[in-house]
């Protein structure tokens, strides 16, 4: 059997080696040190923003969710199209969560839909608030211009989740560059790695100062543990961070990387025009510049993404369906939705396909004979 092809796997090697062992050799074996302010510093320039690294992406969503002070008395709103950590932290703070379906020209947030849950909710009880949790999905960023228009417009606050967008652009502006805050992952599968991170970025200083600060328990300026606020230990090590800048390095590579895998796959899949036998790209804004971080396309029926998906995993070759939205999980039975048609079908039709930039011509040629079933 030939070797597994992976989804989405770090591609990391002798700049990421060396950078541990540099930061090994300086004794920042802790968390905290030289190379966690230098990756703040340089997440700060990627995104336009002041950032704060931390544990993991949720870790950061967490955060956000206990600077908003959101609980019982929030209603969360968040697209249905995404992976569960997007309305984890707000869950288990019992906030109210509601979801909106993705636009079927975009695939992301619809902004008409959730202007009318942002309606449905004027009349809400004294002292209930909004916060709105907009998501980047694929590498590709949500409409922000809009979106932030109508939190304005409806007193909700805007945090996005652009964990998978990072490297992308929304009309020019880096991605996570939206609402009071937004997060990135360095998750080991995401576009770039610290094999577990993520950030708070914000174009509030206080905001990030804040996130840092209650990420290292919250501790106040004495020489003993003095805390006036109960903090988490949600600190990004040392050690991962300087991965972390490592990759950055990588960063325009990646983007060149993961754009030549998508244009091989849309060659690949899309010459079909017949009505009713294309294969297109999962929907993209005219608003955004998509990494590709996970090449994603949509088969005319989900028999035929079964198929194509069973062809790759008889190959040892892993893919896997789009995000099941958020409104037919279980843990979620009985939240409102708005919409909810568009992200059943992107679920029900829609594949991922290996999309580690690390990949090359020989695992590309793999991946297409299996497509085509003459593996
Ligand atoms: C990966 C991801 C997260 C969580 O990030 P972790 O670093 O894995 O905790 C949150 N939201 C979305 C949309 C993600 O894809």
């Amino acid at each position: 059997m030939d070797k597994r092809i992976y989804l989405s796997p770090p591609w990391v090697g002798a700049p990421e080696r060396k950078a541990v062992d540099e930061a090994f050799r300086s004794g920042y074996v802790a968390p905290c040190g030289p190379m966690v302010d230098e990756f703040d510093r340089r997440l700060g320039i990627l995104s336009g923003r002041h950032a704060a690294a931390v544990a993991s992406g949720t870790a950061a969503i967490d955060l956000l969710m206990e600077e908003l002070d959101v609980g019982r008395d929030t209603i969360v709103i968040s697209s249905t199209l995404t992976f569960i950590a997007s309305v984890g932290p707000a869950f288990h703070r019992g906030a109210r969560l509601v979801f909106v379906d993705s636009d079927p020209d975009t695939g992301t947030m619809s902004p008409r839909l959730l202007e009318r849950a942002l309606w449905s909710f004027k009349l809400r009880p004294r002292g209930t608030r909004l916060v709105v949790i907009a998501v980047d999905i694929y590498g590709q960023c949500c409409d922000y211009d809009a979106i932030e228009a109508l939190c304005a417009e409806y007193g909700a606050t805007l945090v996005v989740d652009a964990a998978e967008s990072v490297g992308a652009t929304y009309r020019g502006r880096p991605s996570g560059s939206a609402g009071v805050a937004a997060v990135y992952s360095f998750n080991g599968n995401k576009i770039l790695t610290t094999s577990g991170g993520g950030a708070v970025v914000s174009g509030d200083p206080k905001i990030v100062k804040r996130a840092r600060w209650r990420a290292q328990q919250a501790r106040e300026k004495a020489v003993w543990y003095e805390h006036c606020e109960v903090g988490y230990n949600y600190r990004m090590s040392n050690l991962l961070a300087a991965v972390g800048c490592a990759q950055l390095d990588r960063l325009p590579e990646v983007l060149r990387r993961k754009r030549r895998i998508f244009d091989f796959y849309q060659a690949l899949l899309c010459g079909d025009k017949r009505p009713g036998r294309q294969i297109s790209p999962f929907p993209c804004g005219d608003f955004t510049e998509s990494t590709r971080w996970l090449s994603v396309f949509l088969f005319p029926t989900k028999k035929e993404r079964d198929a194509v998906a069973a062809r790759l995993a008889a190959a040892n070759i892993e893919s896997r369906p789009v995000w099941k939205p958020m409104h037919l999980q279980p843990a979620f039975g009985g939240c409102k939705t708005f919409g909810g048609e568009v992200a059943e079908d992107l679920f029900r039709r829609g594949l991922c396909l290996p999309s580690g930039a690390g990949m090359g011509p020989a695992q590309l040629r793999r991946i297409s004979k299996a497509v085509r079933g003459e593996a």
